[in-house]
């Protein structure tokens, strides 16, 4: 027996079987809702409980930072491989950071418009300086320590 058509669950509208989803468990091989009801129904329970995972995870975070935070120390005072690991993590991440900043250093120095740059610069800060200069030797303060390594 086929059934060209049934009512829906939700709307109590009776429609055509192709108006409702495939369900294979379902003896008709449709499920109980049609299409709008069910795509109705999936988009309100994605902002019900989008909202309610928000609030709840929100609330989690906060109402737990304070014992992530213990528990890490703890870890680390108790778990030796955890602290290594910790430090190797923080020492990676240090190390990364300076490539990419000398790596930007680099490229800017590589520009071409860099001497003229730099010569402009020391030029203006010797305007700028020029009384020292003229005193004698440069206290060390005013020693640039820019390295070139
Ligand atoms: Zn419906």
């Amino acid at each position: 027996m086929t059934v060209a058509e049934k009512k829906c669950s939700v709307c109590d509208v009776v429609k055509s079987l192709d108006e409702f989803y495939k369900m294979t468990k379902s003896p008709d091989g449709r499920g109980y809702t049609c299409k709008p009801c069910a795509r109705a129904r999936a988009r309100q329970w994605n902002i019900d409980n989008r909202d309610r995972f928000n609030e709840n995870n929100r609330k989690y975070w906060n109402d737990h930072a304070g014992e992530r935070n213990d528990q890490k120390r703890q870890r680390r005072a108790s778990d030796p491989e955890f602290r290594a690991s910790d430090m190797e993590r923080k020492k990676r991440e240090y190390h990364a950071n300076r490539e990419a900043e000398l790596e930007r250093q680099r490229k800017y120095r590589a520009r071409p418009e860099f001497p003229a740059e730099h010569h402009a610069r020391n030029a203006l800060w010797r305007e700028n300086n020029r009384e020292h200069h003229e005193e004698g030797p440069t206290p060390w303060k005013f020693r640039t320590t820019r390295s070139t390594a």
